[in-house]
């Protein structure tokens, strides 16, 4: 309340948060009283309460993210992909090409990232394009082409969900289910996904905060998705030598309130293949529990991001880089294959 509410302005505050069904109880201060209210669901009726006379202001204290928050759920949620876990304090390597080109292209990386240590395939059939006149995808041709992939190397895989009316179609085929950066406060398509019940990897909002990412999070898990990763790809600043600013400073922030694993990727953070692996190592660092990394044999004919797709070799550089990172961490960093 104002420093100088009077009583029965205190006391109309008091009746509002009766009448809507909480406890209010007052705690009398020298300076001012403050009135804590507890049995409200959410932080939602606050606006009821901040425009009655002599209210100061409203604090939430509780997480407005309940599910995706620690309050709830102090252990760490880790995600089961079978053979593979994410959040279970190793690193995690998902990877391979940006989007799926054609069967020769994603066979051909599936094997190379395989080869070197990674645990989780990536690939868009479904691609989220800033040109409509740039490649989109080859769809439902493209996911049967991952599930080659999988078949073949016994990878699962990450692929792109860009919109509800296919969501099911991609569910059928996906060990798990991409959010885009774009389509992070999608928040039809996030119910919809969140119904699939699927393992879902949610890529933070170019603008959003930590709170804004939870909350989606928190879409997909109050409409059945227990299994959520959330990814740091970097944020748009002012700085123009990146593709995007690498965000290290989320991965402890998020750790801090929230149970849910966050992974980083590094490719779309830098978005120039020079300094994919020291985004990759300052993600390791900070304590990510995976990486996710664009990878191409051919990245000079690649139909989407070829600039920031590792070379075979690299991505073998970056596993042994990494794996000596995550040794003196005391943790493994994907398959322990070398090449
Ligand atoms: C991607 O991972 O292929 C992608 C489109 O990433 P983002 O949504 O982070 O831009
Ligand atoms: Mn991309």
């Amino acid at each position: 309340m104002n420093p100088n509410a009077e009583e029965a302005q205190i006391r109309r505050v008091e009746a509002r948060i009766q009448e809507l069904g909480y406890k209010a109880q007052r705690i009398p201060g020298k300076i001012r009283s403050v009135i804590g209210v507890t049995g409200n669901q959410d932080a939602e009726d606050r606006i009821y309460l901040e425009s009655l006379p002599a209210v100061d202001r409203v604090i939430a204290v509780t997480q407005p993210y309940r599910l995706a928050g620690r309050d709830s759920h102090p252990e760490n949620t880790v995600i089961d992909l079978g053979s593979v876990k994410i959040g279970d304090g190793n690193v995690t390597m998902i990877a391979g090409p940006c989007a799926v080109e054609g069967e020769d292209q994603t066979l051909r990386i599936a094997d190379q990232v395989l080869e070197r240590g990674a645990q989780i395939l990536r690939g868009g059939a479904y691609k989220p394009r800033t040109s409509p006149y740039s490649f989109q995808g080859l769809g439902e041709k493209g996911l049967e082409v991952l599930a080659k992939a999988r078949e073949r190397t016994g990878l699962p895989f990450v692929t792109e969900v860009l919109d509800h009316q296919t969501a099911y179609l991609i569910s059928q085929y996906a060990d798990m289910l991409q959010v885009g950066t774009r389509n992070m406060q999608n928040f039809i398509l996030l119910k919809e996904v969140g119904k699939l019940g699927k393992p879902v990897l949610l890529k933070r909002g170019m603008s959003a905060t930590l709170e804004e990412t939870l909350m989606s999070a928190e879409y997909l898990m109050s409409h059945g998705s227990q299994e959520v990763v959330i990814c740091e790809r970097g944020v748009r600043t002012f700085s123009s030598h990146a593709r995007n600013t690498l965000d290290i400073s989320v991965i402890p922030a998020l750790k801090k309130v929230s149970h849910l694993p966050i992974i980083v990727d590094p490719s779309h953070s830098s978005g120039h293949r020079y300094s994919v692996i020291p985004h990759s190592l300052a993600g390791i660092g900070a304590g990510a529990d995976g990486l996710i990394v664009d990878v191409h044999d051919k990245p000079e004919e690649a139909l989407c991001d070829g600039a920031q797709a590792l070379l075979p070799d690299q991505f073998a550089d970056l596993m042994y880089i990494g794996r000596a990172v995550c040794r003196a961490l005391g943790k493994t960093f994907g398959t322990e294959k070398t090449i």
